[in-house]
């Protein structure tokens, strides 16, 4: 007898060899019968699950949040109700643009996707570390995202598919402006801010709405690599962020943020003088000052990749009561995507997962579909309405309605939107040394682009500063990678066309 546990089929039988096959024979075929090597093929080619189309490549771990100023005032979310009330979380990291595969240490946005296990159902938190986005309206999104990915021929990114879009979508400029500076390429998920992005709402008991942006400010500081120092990285480590974050929270020193808000009265939305739901743009902190609400600490690594962070399903629709939306566009075509995305991904009860189960009683009347692997209890209660004691709607989770003037013109986003100004106030804020940095950093991902676009997207830094323009330019002049080095630009197809948006 040995004290190692028994190996077993699926169906739980002892099985007796998992080294050799079953033949007829020393050298006959192997049997059909041999029902366990069948599984084991057959298991081994069902390991994979469709990778995230964007945000494919990720890391997490689970953490917990202590709220140190509590926002009683403005929500009843019990997760912000009181000093010192604690809530577990999960929070997966990624990079945007990359496959499964893709190494850590490469220049694009991070994700930065937070669950929050309330006591009201879960809440997601499904930001970047960057305040603002590419584009406001999901009309764009998969057009932009195919400027990320490969090039349908070639097979290969493609510099020139996303500075056409850039280009074509000034809209794109501050997220643009984040992404080549220093904020670029961080040292790991623990050194960089994480943003809900969106505006979304809190609302009271009393039916007071405020508006809120979420941020994450690093408490173990900012740190990036330069392009080349990312590139080094690379060469011996393609998993350097990963292995960052594992270890640490390994060793009991996993990262941590402080947790701010920004707060707006409901019919400020009405008077700024930017579109409030706008993704591309920021509150300024000096019209919209940064609030401590807790410190978020990353405590636990999962005991299994696959189970708990590929399978991770977060969505910007899991809010809680005292939590609510707001107009935005973008986050009201996320609101559809990401639990669209799940059920394709993973199943139709997906959120039955362990890692996605809400700690708190969950009662729907979803009825069937693959892997429902649990039962509920009351079997007269399977629809609604009922007369038989099933879960019932309760009212004093409806959100107040919204006040706000419902302007066309101002929240349709399509007149008077300025998307230079901020990025001017970025640009400024970077100091000398940074914009030479970006500058340089600009030129070369911009190597082979035909010189239209080039142009076309230089007329766009110029509006926000000419020193901005003037910069890229230099750089460009000076950079010594080879012509053509993007294979679609020598397409013939790659001519400039009248409609361009400028
Ligand atoms: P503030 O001077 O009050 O804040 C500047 C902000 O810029 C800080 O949050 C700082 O983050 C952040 N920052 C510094 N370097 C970079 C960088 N390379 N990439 C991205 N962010 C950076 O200014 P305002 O609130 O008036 O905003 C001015 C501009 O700052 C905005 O137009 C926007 O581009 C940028 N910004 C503003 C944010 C906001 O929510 N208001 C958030 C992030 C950026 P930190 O404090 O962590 O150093």
């Amino acid at each position: 007898m040995t004290d190692r546990p028994m190996l077993t089929t699926t169906a739980g039988a002892p099985w007796p060899d998992n080294q050799n096959s079953e033949s007829a024979g020393a050298r006959g075929p192997v049997l059909i019968q041999d029902y366990q090597l069948i599984e084991k093929l057959a298991h081994q080619n069902r390991e994979r699950i469709p990778e995230r189309v964007v945000h494919a490549k990720g890391s997490g771990a689970y953490g917990t949040f202590t709220v140190t100023n509590d926002l009683a005032k403005y929500t009843r979310a019990k997760i912000f109700g009181e000093v010192g009330k604690k809530t577990e979380f999960l929070l997966r990291f990624s990079t945007v643009a990359g496959e499964r595969g893709a190494a850590d240490a490469e220049r694009d946005v991070r994700g930065f996707a937070v669950k929050f296990y309330t006591d009201e159902g879960n809440w997601d938190l499904v930001g970047n570390n960057t305040p603002v986005f590419f584009i406001r309206d999901p009309m764009k999104f998969p057009d932009f995202i195919r400027t990320q990915k490969r090039h349908p021929r070639s097979n290969m990114r493609s510099a020139t598919a996303m500075w056409d879009f850039w280009s074509n979508s000034p809209e794109s400029l501050h997220q643009v402006t984040i992404l080549f500076s220093d904020r670029g390429l961080p040292q790991g998920y623990g050194h960089m801010n994480g943003y809900g992005s969106h505006t979304y709402s809190l609302w009271n008991d009393a039916g007071e709405r405020y508006w809120v942006k979420f941020h994450f400010k690093t408490l173990d500081g900012h740190k990036y690599w330069t392009n080349d120092e990312g590139n080094a990285v690379i060469a011996v480590d393609r998993e350097s962020a990963q292995r960052d974050l594992f270890d640490k929270v390994e060793a009991g020193n996993g990262p941590s943020w402080r947790v701010c808000v920004q707060i707006m009265p409901e019919l400020d939305a009405d008077k700024t003088s930017y579109n409030p739901f706008d993704v591309t743009k920021v509150w300024p902190h000096g019209e919209y000052p940064l609030i401590e609400v807790g410190i978020a600490k990353l405590d636990r690594n999962p005991d299994h990749y696959f189970a708990e962070i590929e399978q991770a399903s977060f969505s910007p629709s899991n809010i809680v009561p005292g939590i609510g939306f707001s107009p935005d566009k973008m986050l009201q075509g996320r609101i559809f995507a990401y639990a669209d995305a799940h059920r394709y991904r993973i199943g139709t009860h997906y959120e039955a997962l362990p890692v996605n189960r809400p700690k708190s009683v969950v009662n729907t009347y979803h009825a069937d579909g693959s892997m429902r692997f649990d039962a509920p209890k009351g079997t007269d209660a399977y629809y609604e309405p009922n007369s038989f004691n099933g879960p019932f709607e309760v009212k004093s989770a409806q959100e107040p309605p919204l006040r706000i003037s419902g302007d066309a013109a101002r929240y349709d986003h399509r007149v008077g939107n300025d998307d230079y100004g901020q990025v001017r106030a970025l640009f400024r804020i970077l100091g000398a040394e940074q914009q030479q940095r970006m500058f340089g950093n600009i030129a070369a991902a911009m190597q082979g682009v035909p010189q239209f676009i080039v142009d076309r997207q230089l007329g766009h830094f110029a509006k926000v500063d000419p020193a901005y323009a003037a910069g890229v330019s230099a750089a460009l002049a000076k950079a010594a990678l080879p012509a053509n080095s993007d294979p679609v630009s020598a397409s013939d197809d790659m001519k400039p066309v009248a409609a361009a948006a400028e």
